[in-house]
């Protein structure tokens, strides 16, 4: 098991699958500081089920003292202050020192998220260096603009930061939310109150650490570790936070929006569920076509919000591509995600493990016909085969809900039209996916979909500088991209009189 210190283990990259878990501690004001409460809770390793360390349990109390160090860092420290190309230079630092400890930080979000390791290192830990680099190069490039008004008044527009910022992450992506969310509210001016999810403290809290150590000053980015029925309602509910910024399931979204309006109002981002449909057309490369369904579904064992687990198929190629998906599904490795030859870690937690496995046994029950997977692997470790089913009706429950797992349904369509229509049919919004070479149906199809993103011969590709939300219950507000940026500004006119007259 790993080593439980605070601040100097020296463990060697050979033993990264244990890797040493430096951080524990609540992070507030620019200090490690336990709970008020003295508690703690364990965080699990999903390959064993075992404990991995205690870390300190913050609740409302934590989080009102990590708002007061934020409130004053932002109504008195240097960091809203300071020019934007200041704030740019110490967020680069940051991210040089974010790539200097690359193989632990991924380490840790595979050890606590059953996350494979090196795509941890080729994919997680270069999205936070990117997010950095690029919000960092924008944090001097803010600026209002030059207002001529009536009257004889001239005025100007200020793009002031929007104050504290509480931001609430789930666990499927602990890198990539920690920097989504912090890195543009950071070249904002922001000060922040972060809770990361409890089942994956442990790399945020070493972010905090890296933040420190790069030149972000005390109070900027504090770290609070917790539940979310306590520490992260605290956040929703805190009547000195200016913004709560939030992923993670559709309910919790609604609970969040509910505490803030009935608190001080604040505004809300949410990036919510979702249940995305990936539209095959039977001109499709079917190699190609095999590939992105494949990756748009199985990708990170299924935890993933865009997951493509809706597979609209036309008829022409539906029996070649299941043959093709079935392969590749029995051709996955699934296991420990430190080991090289291995496709899929274990599922996240014990709760998440049983509901999956509860979807599969509703898919059997319903009907659908189940190709391939369905069962846990091995005798230890939240580990589930990728599992796909075929002859799925719309109105099932796999097809309607979000399971996020390694679960796809397969349906067939004759028309684009009908397609169109039955991807239109849920309450989510968040994504979709059309693989064909044809440019009209490519320009129809991604203008008819009520979605945030659309992929078209590609599938969960991300960059830092593409907006990325949702519409309908999958929540609104973007991250990445300068509307990320935006949310976390507020506009301010400042008008005057060109001349004394006839204001005098
Ligand atoms: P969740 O929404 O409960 O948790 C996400 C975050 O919200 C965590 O930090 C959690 O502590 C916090 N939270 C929980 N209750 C809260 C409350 N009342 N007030 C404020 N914060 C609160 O997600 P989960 O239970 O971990 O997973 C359940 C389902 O949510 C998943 O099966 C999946 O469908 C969905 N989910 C979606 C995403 C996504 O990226 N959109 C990520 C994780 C989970």
């Amino acid at each position: 098991m790993a080593n439980h210190s605070n601040g100097n283990s020296n463990q060697s990259a050979a033993s990264l699958n244990t890797p040493p878990i430096k951080f524990t501690k609540l992070f507030i004001n620019g200090n490690f500081v336990d709970s008020i409460s003295g508690k703690t809770f364990d965080t699990i390793d999903p390959r064993t089920e075992e404990v991995i360390t205690k870390v300190s349990l913050g609740g409302a109390e934590d989080v009102d003292l990590a708002v007061k160090a934020a409130r004053h860092a932002f109504d008195h420290g240097p960091w809203p202050r300071m020019s934007g190309s200041e704030r740019g230079k110490i967020m680069m630092k940051f991210a040089d020192l974010i790539e200097e400890n690359a193989e632990e930080l991924a380490a840790l979000d595979a050890v606590n998220g059953g996350k494979l390791f090196t795509l941890c290192k080729l994919i997680d830990i270069p999205s936070a260096t990117k997010a950095l680099r690029y919000y960092g190069g924008a944090a001097d490039k803010i600026h209002g603009t030059v207002l001529k008004l009536s009257k004889g008044l001239q005025g100007y527009t200020l793009r002031e930061p929007i104050g504290v910022v509480g931001s609430i992450i789930p666990w499927n992506f602990p890198t990539v939310m920690f920097f989504m969310k912090t890195a543009p509210a950071l070249a904002a001016g922001c000060t922040i109150v972060l809770k990361p999810a409890e089942q994956t403290p442990l790399s945020a809290l070493y972010y905090a650490h890296l933040a420190k150590l790069a030149g972000v000053p005390d109070g900027v980015l504090n770290v609070v570790n917790g539940y979310g029925s306590t520490a992260g309602a605290a956040i929703s509910s805190h009547m000195d936070i200016d913004k709560v910024t939030f992923t993670g399931s559709t309910e919790v979204g609604r609970m969040i929006m509910t505490a803030a309006a009935a608190s001080n109002l604040k505004p809300v981002s949410l990036e919510l569920g979702g249940k995305s449909p990936l539209l095959i057309f039977d001109d499709a490369d079917i190699d190609q076509a095999a590939d992105i369904v494949f990756r748009g579904m199985f990708f990170n064992k299924g935890e993933i919000c865009v997951a493509s687990s809706r597979v609209y198929v036309q008829e022409g190629i539906y029996e070649k591509l299941k043959k093709k998906l079935v392969e590749k599904a029995k051709a996955t490795v699934v296991g420990d995600p430190f080991d090289p030859k291995v496709h899929q870690g274990p599922q996240i937690n014990k709760k998440q493990f049983e509901r999956i496995l509860s979807y599969i046994e509703h898919g059997k029950r319903e009907g659908a016909t189940l190709l391939t997977g369905g069962k846990h692997v091995g005798e230890k470790g939240y580990y589930i085969e990728p599992t796909i089913f075929s002859d799925v009706k719309d109105d099932m429950i796999i097809a309607k809900e979000e399971i996020f797992g390694p679960v796809m349904s397969l349906m067939k369509f004759k028309t684009m039209e009908e397609a169109i229509k039955r991807a239109n049919n849920t309450t989510y919004g968040l994504a979709a996916g059309i693989v064909t070479k044809n440019l009209n149906v490519a320009n129809t199809v991604s203008r008819s979909i009520r979605a945030g993103m659309v992929w078209i011969n590609c599938y969960t590709a991300f960059d830092v500088d593409c907006p990325y939300g949702g519409y309908k219950m999958s929540g609104f507000g973007r991250d990445y991209g300068l509307d990320g940026l935006n949310q976390y500004l507020q506009v301010k006119s400042v008008v005057t009189p060109i001349f004394d007259s006839p204001w005098h």
